[in-house]
């Protein structure tokens, strides 16, 4: 019994030491637990200033002499905090994945990247679009991006020379701002379009051959600015070459005028002394009938008379001889001066006729496209106002479509741009052929076409768009002995009450943008 008794005294006793060994090791471990949740809120903090001060109180709490009891307070509002933090980087890192995508987008577009480099890019914008949900796992993607842009910088697809890599670096910087990209892409298009004007008259200059080309191609602000200078000279030279026609023109006109001048000049000085001749030959005239009357009162003797009459008729005979020499010389210079006058104004007339023709070619190239010599955006401009003003005061349907080339961008990489520029040949060819007389349709610039249908209602406009839409779409191209399948998407509108020229082009430009949504190739009527 005593033995039973010290028995379970010892059990009592190890257990009681189990216990507080338990009670240490559980100390210990809450210990550690503390510790770590103290370090890992200092690693945090600075990662979100929301989370920072309520990461500072649990600190506190748990720091020392631990207050479980508010500790645990602070966590559920930490908890709170922190869902509404991992929202937020989820939404963040979506956007920043999509920013990435877009970039690489851009990058790829450029013409002059290699070859590896555009692969690369083909192998990554896939895996951009899986959309990772954390930061960290998207930061590979970026590191991938910029060793792509950092390669295609080496290429030479953004020429840096030592100089202007400064301002580059401040422009690509703007670039990224989005407002300041748009205005970029605005002003190169805005550039293409002017070289499209005087580029075909100025068919030798280098130089814009040049600018021409790296607009296709993409450039930075810096060879934005140089290529503006170019093109600015060009349309300097351009201005100066035509204000020496005018003068040219001006002068020739200025001595055809002085050279008629002096020609009625002349023959008035000779009119007048033929004049007087005449008059002094009415005068001899007069005298010798006189002469004679007074013989004949005077006469007693016939053949005395005869003799005298026959002296003053052979006088007379000369005067008439005289005065006819007088007429002929006259009748002879006002010949010459017709004849001079003739020729002078049959200078004129070719003159200005050239000048004229001149004046009708520029008019020409003004308001066509060089490239597919439709009307340009200049003559849709003065077409639409014309169309605009009809439509307020007849109250007569009007309607406008958009045409834009599909994937048009893949016909330039993949067949070269000479291969694009024969298919917007042949594209403006069948739009205009599928128009009726009364339709206008210009180049909008690129490989966008708007066409003005006058006395078309937005029912009206299906039947012929889709005509052309489908003649595009079967047109037989043939590039790199394969063939080769254009085609087209058409966005279309008709003015209604309210609507100003922008706003239906704009909405026009929507059923655009609706087609090529829903898969290209289509018409869409807004
Ligand atoms: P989408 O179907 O969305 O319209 O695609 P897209 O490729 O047609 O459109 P995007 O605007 O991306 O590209 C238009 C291309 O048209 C880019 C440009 O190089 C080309 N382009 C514009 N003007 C000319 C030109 O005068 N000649 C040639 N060859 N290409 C041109
Ligand atoms: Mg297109
Ligand atoms: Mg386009």
């Amino acid at each position: 019994m005593n033995r039973i008794a010290k028995a379970s005294g010892a059990d009592a006793e190890s257990a009681k030491k189990q216990q507080q060994k338990l009670i240490r090791s559980l100390k210990h471990q809450i210990d550690m637990l503390s510790q770590f949740i103290v370090r890992t809120t200092n690693f945090y903090e600075g990662i979100n200033t929301t989370l920072d001060p309520e990461l500072k109180v649990l600190r506190g709490h748990l720091g020392g002499k631990a207050n479980f009891a508010l500790a645990e307070n602070s966590i559920s509002k930490l908890t709170g905090l922190m869902m509404q933090h991992s929202d937020l980087i989820k939404t963040e890192t979506q956007k920043a994945m999509t920013m990435l995508e877009a970039s690489v987008k851009k990058l790829q577009s450029k013409e002059n990247i290699s070859a590896d480099v555009k692969q690369d890019i083909l192998q990554l914008l896939p895996t951009l679009q899986s959309k990772s949900d954390s930061i960290f796992a998207s930061l590979p993607y970026f590191e991938k991006a910029m060793s792509l842009y950092s390669r295609a910088l080496e290429n030479g697809s953004v020429e840096v020379d030592e100089e202007n890599k400064a301002a580059l670096s401040s422009s690509s910087a703007s670039l990224s701002d989005s407002t300041t990209a748009a205005l970029h892409e605005q002003i190169t298009f805005e550039l293409r379009e002017l070289i499209n004007q005087i580029g075909n008259k100025r068919k030798g200059d280098k130089a814009l051959k040049e600018v021409s080309k790296k607009l296709l191609k993409g450039i930075n602000h810096q060879e934005l600015l140089e290529c503006c200078l170019v093109i600015i000279k060009a349309i300097l030279k351009d201005v100066i070459d035509e204000r020496k026609h005018a003068e040219n023109f001006i002068g020739e006109l200025h001595k055809s005028l002085i050279a008629a001048n002096k020609s009625v000049d002349e023959s008035k000085t000779q009119a007048e002394e033929q004049f007087k001749a005449k008059m002094e030959s009415n005068q001899r005239l007069r005298e010798h009938l006189g002469d004679i009357e007074l013989a004949v009162e005077k006469a007693s003797d016939l053949s005395w008379l005869k003799d005298e009459a026959n002296q003053y008729l052979q006088k007379m005979a000369k005067s008439v001889d005289d005065r006819e020499q007088v007429d002929q010389q006259e009748q002879k210079m006002l010949m010459a001066l017709l004849t001079e006058m003739q020729s002078q104004l049959t200078q004129l007339e070719n003159e200005a006729a050239s000048y004229k023709s001149r004046l009708m070619e520029q008019k020409y190239r003004n308001q066509h496209d060089p490239l597919t010599q439709v009307p340009n955006r200049i003559a849709y401009n003065e077409r639409i106002e014309k169309e605009y003003k009809r439509w307020k005061r007849n109250k007569e349907p009007l309607s406008l479509a958009v045409i834009d080339a599909d994937h048009f961008k893949q016909i330039n990489d993949n067949y070269g741009h000479a291969a694009g520029d024969k298919t917007l040949q042949v594209i403006a060819q069948h739009i205009e052929k599928g128009l009726r007389v009364s339709d206008f349709m210009a180049r909008w610039g690129g490989e966008e076409f708007v066409v003005i249908l006058p006395q078309s209602r937005a029912d009206d406009l299906i039947q012929p768009l889709e005509k052309i839409r489908s003649k595009i779409e079967k047109l037989p191209f043939r590039f790199k002995n394969k063939n080769v399948t254009i085609t087209v998407s058409i966005g279309a509108t008709s003015f209604s009450e309210g609507d100003t020229i922008e706003s239906a082009f704009e909405r026009a430009d929507s059923a655009l943008y609706e087609a090529k949504h829903m898969g290209r190739n289509r018409c869409v009527i807004f």
